[in-house]
């Protein structure tokens, strides 16, 4: 029998409102004791006093590239570089070369070889081209957990319709990029002073505000399941609060560049802030932040996406948007909500680990006594810089390399099995340790060095 102690950590599980200092026995994969002194024969025993012990994280908006762009991510390396983000579950999107439209590719993405869980998201249309639906029975019975043309809004509204009528059938969510593409045009950056002045062709707020607005009306005329993806706009943020309010079935997320940066940043020029939805203004943000605080907000989501240094080494507007995330999800918002007050550490777990696999309707984002041991133990306190060499991720393209953060994974379970271990955590002598009380309080911990 494989066997892990955490001990002395504080257990953070919102799902079921838990915030103390608790052992953690994994036995077999699967949490077998959460108690104030645990002891396990046998049993690997690993201190993390400290550090706080929480559920694994679940990024339901990820682009592994694969298949199609093995040379910027594959299912393996994205998933290695989640698991050193804290992450042990995620959701891909089928915008792939060929995109996920069919059941072998469902079947190709959910029985991927991997460290961590990764569930396939469908295309709501075959090649992700807006017109015919796919076969949403089908494809849900090989492993989609939601439905998504991610990249690309589905413009016709009858397509939707129809969509949100299916995927409700099948008991998935329908996951919406809201842009309407006669307003965003070929814009590259929020629609305000920044792109002025920096002379980038602009993106009006009223491009996410709009669709957002037409698919909350769709989903309350079909009683289906609506989740908005990387929520940008105070004026979004205000239409799902005002929806959900009014009993509709919508649920959203947003990314940490949503609710850290603001469209000053473009006038760098860096194209790695180049992102869809562009980065937006300092009231859009706080509107996020809101959001985030008010419950609005149901998930964030890193929506990774890897971009070969090549094709980001070229004039702003000619760079592809997107930037990797799924590493730094963790300590941005640790450093951007957490720090400054807007959100507690529980809440932000929350947003994290339960908010998205309650959404994707699957049995994570949580340590009661039997569940899978998808666990992540994070030091929430130390500040740091990472630097483009720390990135597992097969891409390098984040904004946040050189900026300091807050707080990081490490160690990552998935299953009970080592996914990530960080270094420090590994030197610190375990085997075979009986977990007394003479070791730990003899233990150095250079994590908070
Ligand atoms: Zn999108």
């Amino acid at each position: 029998m494989k066997r892990v102690l955490l001990k002395g950590g504080r257990l953070i599980d919102p799902s079921t409102d838990t915030d103390e200092r608790l052992d953690v026995l994994v036995e077999d994969g699967r949490i077998a004791a959460r108690e104030h002194s645990v002891t396990a024969e046998d049993a690997r025993v690993i201190d993390v006093s400290g550090l706080v012990v929480a559920p694994g994280l679940v990024d339901m908006h990820v682009h592994f590239r694969d298949p199609g762009r093995e040379d910027e991510e594959t299912i393996l390396s994205g998933s290695t570089a989640a698991a050193h983000g804290g992450v042990t579950s995620v959701a891909t999107m089928p915008n792939t070369d060929p995109s996920i439209d069919t059941r072998s590719w469902v079947e190709y993405i959910a029985g991927h070889e991997s460290p961590i869980n990764v569930f396939p998201i469908a295309a709501i249309t075959m090649g992700r081209k807006g017109e015919s639906l796919t076969e949403m029975a089908e494809l849900a019975r090989a492993g989609a957990v939601g439905f998504s043309d991610d990249g690309s809004p589905v413009v016709d509204a009858n397509v939707m319709r129809r969509a949100l009528e299916y995927a409700s059938m099948v008991g998935r969510p329908v996951i919406a990029h809201c842009e309407d593409p006669a307003l965003a045009r070929d814009g590259v950056a929020n629609e305000g002073p920044a792109s002025t002045m920096s002379g980038l062709r602009p993106v009006p707020a009223a491009a996410e505000v709009t669709m957002v607005a037409r698919d909350i009306v769709l989903a309350k005329a079909t009683g289906a399941r609506l989740h908005i993806a990387h929520v940008s706009t105070a004026g979004a943020v205000d239409l799902v609060r005002r929806a959900k309010e009014d009993g509709v079935d919508v649920t959203c997320e947003t990314c940490p560049h949503y609710f850290s940066l603001t469209d000053n940043e473009v006038r760098t020029y860096d194209t790695n802030v180049r992102v869809n939805p562009p980065l937006r203004s300092e009231s859009d943000v706080r509107a996020i932040r809101e959001g985030l605080a008010d419950g609005t907000i149901d998930v964030i989501a890193s929506d990774h996406a890897p971009h070969s240094l090549e094709e980001k080494q070229v004039e702003f507007d000619a760079a592809p948007p997107g930037m990797i995330g799924v590493e730094t999800l963790l300590p941005v918002a640790l450093k951007y909500l957490v720090e400054p007050g807007h959100l507690s550490l529980g809440k932000t777990i929350e947003l994290l680990a339960c908010g998205p696999a309650g959404i994707l309707g699957i049995e994570r984002g949580t340590l009661t006594a039997g569940a899978a041991a998808d666990v992540v133990v994070l030091d929430p306190e130390r500040s740091w810089t990472p630097s483009r060499e720390w990135f597992r991720s097969k891409s390098k393209n984040s904004p946040f390399i050189g900026r300091e953060l807050r707080g990081r994974a490490v160690l990552t379970l998935v299953r009970g099995e080592v996914a990530f271990e960080h270094e420090d955590l590994a030197a610190t002598p375990d085997e075979g340790d009986s977990g007394e009380e003479g070791d730990r309080s003899a233990r150095q911990l250079p994590l908070h060095a």
